[in-house]
């Protein structure tokens, strides 16, 4: 056993720089190469060459050593456009209000502590909101007690995350953001029959709105790739039938009028990443 594998949850992962620790070298090479592909694209694509658009921008993690450049994505969003709470957004993807302008809906999945200690204080210095997505199933559970579960939220068990509570879940409600479903278990809807991937939206829904006393109105899909991890066809038609205003995947791209809310695109962020990298991933391409 390596070192670092060794260390392997004694205690929750605290930095991105301890995230990735267990990072093979392969893994390593392949996030370098990718870096450096986007660093000399960047410059070819930009989000203010078009206008008209609700842009999902997607975080995990918001961890120590990601404070700042958290911060300085928050300022670039709102230097090119406007960021909006979720309610706002699916209105202007519904059509119910025109998508006058470029908009921002930041969004937030798993459940992770980090969440309140480090995205919640940046977002409230600069009066921003967001939509958190939490797998209620893991919402309370403990580091120590909990730890063998916890260890296999990503398949490999290479980390230990610290997730929140559900007394954490109304703070960040009461601060002004709010609090979605991303299942209970954060699990595949699309490996599951059409009953037990209903109950894993309904279940989240009605412990979310148990805990925090107000509606649970949007759903996002853990993992979210179409045809993949849910059924288009199927789960967006389910969620709806649950009450759900809202269905949130992975797929990349903008969100324009004429767009659905059951089938919201959105982009996935790092938010330690350089502005030239949300560039690249939020823009179009300036030729053409
Ligand atoms: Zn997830």
């Amino acid at each position: 056993m390596t070192p670092a594998a060794m260390s392997v949850g004694s205690s929750p992962v605290r930095t991105y720089r301890a995230f990735r620790a267990n990072e093979g070298l392969g893994q390593k090479f392949r996030g370098l190469v990718r870096a450096a592909a986007i660093a000399a694209l960047a410059p070819s694509r930009s989000p203010t060459r078009t206008t008209g658009w609700v842009r999902f921008p997607y975080y995990h993690h918001v961890f120590d050593d990601e404070r700042t450049g958290f911060a300085r994505q928050l300022k670039y969003f709102k230097n090119i456009g406007e960021i909006i709470g979720i309610d706002d957004a699916v209105a202007m993807i519904d059509g119910e209000t025109p998508i006058d302008g470029r908009y921002f809906c930041l969004t937030f999945d798993d459940g992770f502590k980090n969440w309140i200690e480090n995205a919640l204080p940046i977002l409230v210095e600069h009066q921003a909101v967001a939509a958190f997505f939490v797998a209620a199933g893991y919402i309370g559970t403990d580091p120590e007690c909990d730890r063998e579960r916890l260890l296999g939220f990503y398949d490999d068990r290479s980390r230990l995350m610290a997730f929140l509570n559900w007394e954490d879940c109304r703070q960040m409600a009461a601060a002004g953001m709010t609090i979605g479903s991303h299942s209970v278990d954060h699990v595949y809807l699309s490996k599951m029959g059409a009953d037990a991937a209903r109950q894993e939206m309904q279940r989240s829904k009605q412990m979310i709105e148990a805990e925090l006393r107000q509606p649970c109105d949007h759903f996002c899909c853990p993992f979210g790739i179409p045809g993949v991890d849910f059924m288009p066809d199927t789960h967006p038609d389910m969620a709806k039938a649950l009450g759900y205003r809202s269905f949130l995947t992975t797929r990349r791209g903008p969100n324009r009028a004429g767009g659905s809310a059951f089938a919201i695109c959105r982009d996935h962020m790092l938010a330690n990443a350089p502005i030239r990298e949300v560039r690249y991933f939020l823009g179009d391409p300036i030729w053409g």
